[in-house]
C-alpha cells in the first residue's frame, strides 16, 4: 500500500496539472499518477494556443453542410476511418443534434465562462515569473484567402462582439504590414487581439516543476489499471506500480478517461480526436503572430526558439499511427499562405489525441454516484486555453467553496 493522499490525480496532461495546482493551494496534499511521461498525452505538443475568443462549439449550426462542402472541395481536416464503429456513430448522430442555435447559445455562454477565468488566471499563474511557457500577448489571425469566405467570419464576429472579443479586420497592405510572412495573395485577417499564445511543452515541464517544489508528488510511468468502488465511493487505485489509497480522486486522463470509468458504469461520451503537429527551427521569415489558416484549419505558431504547424481531426480510434500523408497535408497547406512555410531542422513530428464531447462543453464536476470522484476532461480542441478555469473549479468543488463560475454547464448529467 503507497501512502495516503488527500486527493489522487489521474493524468498528468495540463488539465491533471491545473487540478493539482489549485488543490495544492487549498492544502490538499496531491500525487498526480501518469502512465507515460508528464504531458505525453494531447498537451505536449498542441498549437499552444489561449483562444479566448474560441467562444463557437465545433456543433454550430451549419458545421455539417461547410464539412460536406469542404470534402467535395478537397479542403478538408477531418477523417474518418473507413471500417464502421456504432460508438462513434452514436456520438456523431448526437452532435448532429446539437448542430441548433439552442445549444450555439447555451454553449457560447458556457465557453466564455471557462475562457475568460483561465486568461485570467493565467495572468495570475505567471505573474511572479517561476512559470515559464513563452507566453506571447500577440493576438490570433484569423487568415484568409478568399474575400467572399473572409466577410462570411462577419458573422461569427458578430457573435463575438456582446463577449468583448470582436476581431478586426485587416486587409491588403495594413495585414502585410501586421504580418510580413503571409504570401501577397493572402486577402486579408481577422485580428483577435486579445488572445494570446504559449509553448505548451515548456508549460508542462517547468509548471510540473513548480508542483513538485510545491510538495505535489508526480509519479510517471505508472499507470491506472481501475478504481475500486465500494457503496458509492472509490476506494482507491489499482496502478502497475501498487495500489494508492486517497480520499477523493479526480479523472483527468483526456480521451482516455472512458475506459477507467465504464467499470464504474459512468458512460463519458468522449471520442479521442487525433490531431497531428510538426514543430522545426524558425523560418525566414517567420510568423510573429499565430496564424489560422481558416480555408484549411490549419495553425501556424511561433515560439521564440521555434515554430509549429498543426491541426487535422481524425476520428480513427486509439491509433496513434504518425500518419506521412497527414503530416505532408500541414507543409502543403502552410506553403499556400506563408512565403516560408518550414524551417530547416524538424524538430518534432507528432500526433495525439483530443478529448472530444458531442456538445463541445467540457466536463467538470462530481461523479453522479460516487461521491468522491471528480471528473476533469472532454476539453476538446480547447484544453490549454480552458486549464485554470478548470482546475480552480475543481479545487472548489472538492474544498467545497463557493465555486468562481457555475458549473452547471459542464455536469456529466446533461448527457
Ligand atoms: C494538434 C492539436 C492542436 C491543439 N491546439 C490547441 C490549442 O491551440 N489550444 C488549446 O487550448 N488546445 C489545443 N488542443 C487541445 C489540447 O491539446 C487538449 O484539449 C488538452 O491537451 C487536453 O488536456 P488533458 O490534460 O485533458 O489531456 P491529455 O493531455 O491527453 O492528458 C491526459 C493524460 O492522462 C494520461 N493517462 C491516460 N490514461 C491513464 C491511466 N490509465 N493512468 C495514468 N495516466 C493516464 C495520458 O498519458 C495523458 O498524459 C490541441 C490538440 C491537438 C491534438
Amino acid at each position: 500500500m503507497k501512502k495516503q493522499y488527500d486527493v489522487l490525480i489521474v493524468g498528468g496532461g495540463v488539465i491533471g496539472l491545473a487540478c493539482a495546482h489549485y488543490l495544492l493551494i487549498a492544502g490538499r496534499k496531491v500525487c498526480v499518477i501518469e502512465k507515460e511521461t508528464l504531458g505525453s498525452g494531447a498537451s505536449h505538443g498542441n498549437c499552444g494556443l489561449v483562444f479566448t475568443s474560441d467562444l463557437l462549439p465545433m456543433c454550430a449550426p451549419g458545421a455539417i453542410r461547410a464539412e460536406i462542402l469542404r470534402k467535395i472541395h478537397g479542403t478538408t481536416a477531418l477523417y474518418f476511418k473507413p471500417i464502421p464503429d456504432p460508438g462513434l456513430l452514436a456520438w456523431l448522430l448526437m452532435f448532429a443534434g446539437k448542430c441548433n442555435r439552442r445549444h450555439l447559445q447555451h454553449a457560447v455562454s458556457a465557453r466564455d465562462s471557462l475562457l475568460r477565468h483561465s486568461r485570467w488566471l493565467y495572468d495570475k499563474l505567471l505573474a511572479d515569473g517561476r512559470i515559464h511557457c513563452d507566453w506571447a500577448e500577440k493576438g490570433i489571425l484569423m487568415v484568409y484567402k478568399d474575400a467572399r469566405l473572409m466577410e462570411k467570419y462577419a458573422g461569427t464576429n458578430a457573435i463575438l462582439e456582446p463577449y468583448g472579443l470582436g476581431a478586426s479586420p485587416v486587409v491588403g497592405r495594413e495585414l502585410h504590414a501586421l504580418e510580413p510572412a503571409l504570401k501577397y495573395d493572402v486577402y486579408g485577417a481577422w485580428h483577435h487581439s486579445a488572445d494570446t499564445h504559449l509553448r505548451p511543452d515548456s508549460l508542462i515541464k517547468s509548471w510540473s516543476t513548480e508542483l513538485r517544489n510545491k510538495g505535489a508528488d508526480i509519479v510517471e510511468e505508472c499507470e491506472v489499471l481501475s478504481l475500486e468502488a465500494t457503496r458509492g465511493r472509490i476506494t482507491g487505485a489499482l496502478t502497475s506500480k501498487g495500489r494508492y489509497a486517497f480520499d477523493t480522486c479526480v479523472m483527468a486522463a483526456g480521451a482516455w478517461s472512458p475506459g477507467l470509468t465504464r467499470p464504474l458504469s459512468i458512460k463519458l461520451p468522449i471520442q479521442p480526436g487525433k490531431g497531428y503537429s510538426i514543430t522545426m527551427s524558425r523560418p525566414t521569415p517567420c510568423p510573429e503572430i499565430p496564424c489560422y489558416f481558416c480555408e484549411r484549419k490549419v495553425v501556424a505558431t511561433p515560439f521564440s526558439n521555434g515554430y509549429r504547424l498543426g491541426s487535422i481531426m481524425e476520428f480513427s480510434g486509439f491509433d496513434l499511427t504518425l500518419k506521412r500523408q497527414r503530416l505532408a497535408y500541414l507543409r502543403r497547406v502552410a506553403g499556400e499562405y506563408l512565403k516560408s512555410p518550414v524551417g530547416d531542422r524538424v524538430e518534432e513530428e507528432w500526433t495525439s489525441l483530443r478529448p472530444m464531447t458531442y456538445d463541445d462543453l467540457p466536463i467538470i464536476g462530481p461523479a453522479p454516484e460516487h461521491k468522491n470522484l471528480f471528473l476533469a476532461t472532454g476539453h476538446g480542441m480547447t484544453g490549454i486555453s480552458m486549464a485554470p478555469g478548470t482546475g480552480k473549479l475543481i479545487a472548489e468543488l472538492i474544498t467545497g467553496q463557493a465555486p468562481h463560475i457555475d458549473p452547471a454547464p459542464y455536469r456529466v448529467e446533461r448527457f
